[in-house]
Parts: structure tokens; C-alpha cells; sequence
């Protein structure tokens, strides 16, 4: 240990818990213990693993409330984002504990013999995970992993270690042996890029941002390390003139507020035709005015405050003036990195508003004119993460979803996450898939074993 770390509860600013942080030779020693533990994690009977994902759940759900506490002071989640997300670790720990008995090979036919496949676990699972939803997008690394056979190493974000850290001991409570999952905080550029440059991480699972995503892919390149990436968004919703108007408006907001913005699938360009664009705007500021902006430990809050101080900065470096701002909702006063919900009605196309992820709670607001603009707009980005489409003709809704460049759509609803369904992104927004049906395939390389039935002579 060369460090701890002073974690912050960004709505009070003060300091909430010191983490001690590991430096290069303790992240070694981890990576050591999890190799050594994949040994006999990875031939416990199918059966037994699935068991022991499902304590893990169920001690997940027996701290939940406590899971979520400890996310509003860490994170300054609202409580009822945080208590969604304790039950999404719990669920996707439960969707995962069914897989270790349907790793399901393939029987080829062949001719003099048999031939079979096995998805084999690939060892160590290095995780990296961001700020922004510290323990779901854990969960959507580990579960899987460990699911497969393999033993995980995980780093938090140095702004958000606590809720994996107890997610750490709560495995270990449900009987998940020694070093199968570790957390680990410290810093990306000692612990997280030691899991790209150690040759016994057999693999990396990354959610963070496109800069560090293309540097964590490069590292893998020196050992031909498989990587999955879940990058940066700034997603389109698209509202067509025949859409529920009222419904598109009263929930756009929460498609690109919640969380304060800080969502990779935040839909932060809102795309409307323009004969319904005046009465949108109406709509769209009447709900913005009445978000519930403030403390998030109060279970009404609909909004709490960005992570830090530098992340305020960061956001409000978009909005230097009110040029472009066509209204804002509320904030409270007092300490806290708060910044009230903005909505920006920028003229130029090319304006950086509507292309650099903002990660905070800006909107941008353009009209187009018809179908083929709006796919044009809407793809007019290097991201392809999420986005919406809003309107009553059905097939519109396909078309428009088909040629949209990006991986999670939503028609007539913001939804873009559901533990059961395939997630990740197009062009920047990533590469490969969380999630889903699929995931412990990701963290498993394909055997294929031919046996000869040949007689010997
Ligand atoms: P970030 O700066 O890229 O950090 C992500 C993680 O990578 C953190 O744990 C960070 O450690 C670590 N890291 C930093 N430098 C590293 C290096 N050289 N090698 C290995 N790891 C390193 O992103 P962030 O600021 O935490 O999160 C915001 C970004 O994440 C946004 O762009 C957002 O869109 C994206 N995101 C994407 C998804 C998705 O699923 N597509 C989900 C959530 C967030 P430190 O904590 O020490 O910095
Ligand atoms: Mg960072």
C-alpha cells in the first residue's frame, strides 16, 4: 500500500471513508492469488458454482438497503436510483449463477470419430469500471466471469471504491472462496494498466471512457489480450410530429437528467421535427422546471449532484454563457457539486455540443425535417451506444431503428438496460457485448477436441 484515498460525498463535500490504494507490487500479489485460485475455482462442479452465484445473490439482497446508502453518500446517487441498482447486482448475479450449467459446447459431425467443443474459462478476468454506476457495471464484468469458471480481479473507480469493496465481502460471506473475486482500488494508470500489462490477466473488460478505452486496447494488443469495451455515448432520441408529444416531453428529461447526465446512454441530443418543435419545447420545459433537483438521500429526489468538483467544471465549460440556453431547471444552494438541469437550443449543426459527451446534465434540442434528416443528424456522431425513437407509425419505427448506427434502441421508451438483453456499442461506443443471454461466452475461448472412433488394427 502507497496511498489511501480520501472518498468525497459529493453533495456535502466532505469526506466520507479513506481507502488504502494498492501500488504495483500489491496488484502483483493479487494477480498471483487469483491465478492461483483459478486453479480450483474453474473445476467446481457446474452445479456447485451456479449454488454459490446464488448466496452471493441472495446475500446481495440481504444488503441492499446498505448497498444503496452506501452509493447515495459515496456517488450522490438519489436513493431511489441506488436501490435500483443494489437489486440490478442482485439480478444479474441471479440471471448468471443459472449459466455454469448451460455452457453448452457443440457436437460436429465428422467422419471416424466424434468431434466437441468446450467453452473453456480463459484464468484471471481483469475488470476496470468507471464512476458513473459503480456497481452495476461491476456486476455486468464479474457475474459473467465468474459464471464461466474464471477468478476476477476488479478496480474501482478511485472516486467510487465503496460499494465494491462491500460487494468484495458479501462474496466471501455467501462462501465464494478466497481470491476467486478481489476488489482492488487505486489508480487507473497503476492498478488498471497492470491488469493490461500483466501477461496473467487473460483478459480485460473496460467501461470508461473512449480516451483510456483506446489506450487499454492498445496494451491488450502487446499480448493479444481479448478486451470488451463500453465507451462513451451521446445518443439520439428522435421524436416524429405523430408521436405521444406529451409522453416524449414529459420523459425526455429523465432519458438525459438522471443520474445528473452522467450516463454513457444519456440521451442528450433530443431530435425533434420541426412542426412539433415550439409545442416540444413548451412540454420540455414545463418537465424540466419540475424535476426534483436536491439531497440525494431523499427518496423523492430526482436528480442529485455531479461527482466532483472537476466534473462540474468539465460540464459547465459547455455552457459558458446563456447564449444557447433555451431554460434551465433548478438546483439547490449550499455545498454539493450541483448543476441544474440545462437545456441547450443550439443553430449550428456542427456546434461541439452536439458531439463531445458532456457526461452531466445538458440537453441540446434541434429540429429536423423529415425521416431521412433525422437519421442523418442522429448519425452524425462518432458514438452509437443508445438512443430513442418516438412515433405511432410501426413501420417507421423499424426503419428508423434499423438504420440508426448504434446498439441499444428504445421506440416509445427510454429503456436501454435490461440484465437479459445484449448491451454495448457501435463505432467509438465499444466494442463487444455485456449482458445478455451470450456474456459468459465473452469470457471463455472455444475448444474444439476431435476423438478418432477408428477400430485399431
Ligand atoms: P475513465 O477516466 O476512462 O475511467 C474509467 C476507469 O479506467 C477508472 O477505473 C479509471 O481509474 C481507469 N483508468 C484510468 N486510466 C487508466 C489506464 N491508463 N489504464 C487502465 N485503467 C485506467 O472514465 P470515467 O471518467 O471514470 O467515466 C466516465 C466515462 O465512462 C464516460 O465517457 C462514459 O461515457 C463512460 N462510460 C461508458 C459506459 C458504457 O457502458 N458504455 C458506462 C459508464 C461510463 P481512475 O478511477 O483512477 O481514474
Ligand atoms: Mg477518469
Amino acid at each position: 500500500m502507497t496511498a489511501s484515498y480520501d472518498v468525497i460525498n459529493p453533495a456535502t463535500e466532505r469526506v466520507v471513508a479513506t481507502v488504502d490504494q494498492l501500488d504495483r507490487d500489491a496488484t502483483d500479489e493479487a494477480i498471483a492469488r487469483a491465478r492461483a485460485a483459478f486453479v480450483s475455482w474453474r473445476s467446481v462442479a457446474p452445479g456447485d458454482r451456479a449454488r454459490l452465484l446464488r448466496r452471493f445473490a441472495e446475500a446481495v439482497d440481504a444488503d441492499s438497503e446498505n448497498l444503496a446508502q452506501l452509493e447515495v453518500t459515496n456517488s450522490g446517487h438519489t436513493l431511489s436510483n441506488a436501490r435500483w441498482e443494489a437489486g440490478n447486482v442482485r439480478d444479474v448475479i441471479a440471471y448468471y449463477s443459472g449459466a455454469p450449467e448451460r455452457l453448452i459446447g457443440q457436437q460436429i459431425p465428422v467422419a471416424d470419430g466424434v468431434d466437441v467443443t468446450f467453452h473453456e474459462p480463459l484464468g484471471v478476468v481483469g475488470a476496470i469500471v468507471p464512476w458513473n454506476f459503480p456497481m452495476p457495471i461491476a456486476s455486468w464484468a464479474f457475474a459473467p466471469a465468474l459464471a464461466a469458471g474464471n477468478t476476477v480481479v476488479l478496480k474501482p473507480a478511485e472516486l467510487t471504491p465503496l460499494t465494491a469493496l462491500r460487494l468484495a465481502e458479501l462474496a466471501l460471506d455467501a462462501g465464494i472462496p478466497e481470491d476467486v473475486f478481489q476488489v482492488l482500488p487505486g489508480k487507473g494508470s497503476v492498478v488498471g494498466q497492470r491488469f493490461v500489462d500483466h501477461p496473467d490477466v487473460a483478459k480485460i473488460v473496460f467501461t470508461g471512457s473512449t480516451d483510456v478505452g483506446r489506450l487499454v486496447m492498445a496494451g491488450c494488443a502487446q499480448h493479444i489480450k481479448p478486451v470488451t469495451l463500453e465507451l462513451g455515448g451521446k445518443s439520439a432520441n428522435v421524436v416524429f410530429a405523430d408521436s405521444d408529444l406529451e409522453l416524449a416531453a414529459a420523459t425526455a428529461p429523465y432519458a438525459v437528467f438522471d443520474n445528473a447526465g452522467q450516463d454513457c446512454c444519456a440521451r442528450s441530443r433530443i431530435l425533434v421535427e420541426r412542426s412539433v418543435y415550439d409545442r416540444f419545447m413548451e412540454l420540455l420545459e414545463t418537465a424540466v422546471k419540475g424535476m426534483v433537483v436536491g439531497d440525494p438521500s431523499d427518496a423523492t429526489s430526482e436528480m442529485g449532484p455531479l461527482i466532483s468538483a472537476s466534473q462540474r467544471e468539465r460540464v459547465a465549460a459547455y455552457v459558458p454563457n446563456d447564449d444557447q440556453v433555451a431554460f434551465r431547471g433548478s438546483q439547490p444552494s449550499g455545498p454539493g457539486f450541483w448543476f441544474a438541469p440545462t437545456v441547450l437550443a443550439p443553430t449550428d449543426l456542427t456546434d461541439r455540443v452536439l458531439h463531445e459527451e458532456i457526461f452531466g446534465p445538458v440537453a441540446a434540442v434541434v429540429p429536423f425535417d423529415d425521416e431521412a434528416a433525422a437519421i442523418r443528424i442522429a448519425n452524425d456522431s462518432e458514438f452509437g451506444l443508445s438512443g430513442s425513437i418516438w412515433t405511432r407509425d410501426v413501420g417507421r419505427a423499424l426503419r428508423v431503428s434499423r438504420a440508426i448506427e448504434a446498439g441499444n434502441l428504445s421506440v416509445n421508451s427510454h429503456s436501454s438496460v435490461r440484465y437479459w438483453t445484449p448491451f454495448g456499442g457501435f463505432k467509438s461506443s465499444g466494442l463487444g457485448r455485456e449482458l445478455g443471454p451470450d456474456a459468459p461466452f465473452a469470457f471463455t475461448e472455444t475448444k474444439n477436441v476431435f476423438i478418432s472412433t477408428k477400430e485399431s488394427s
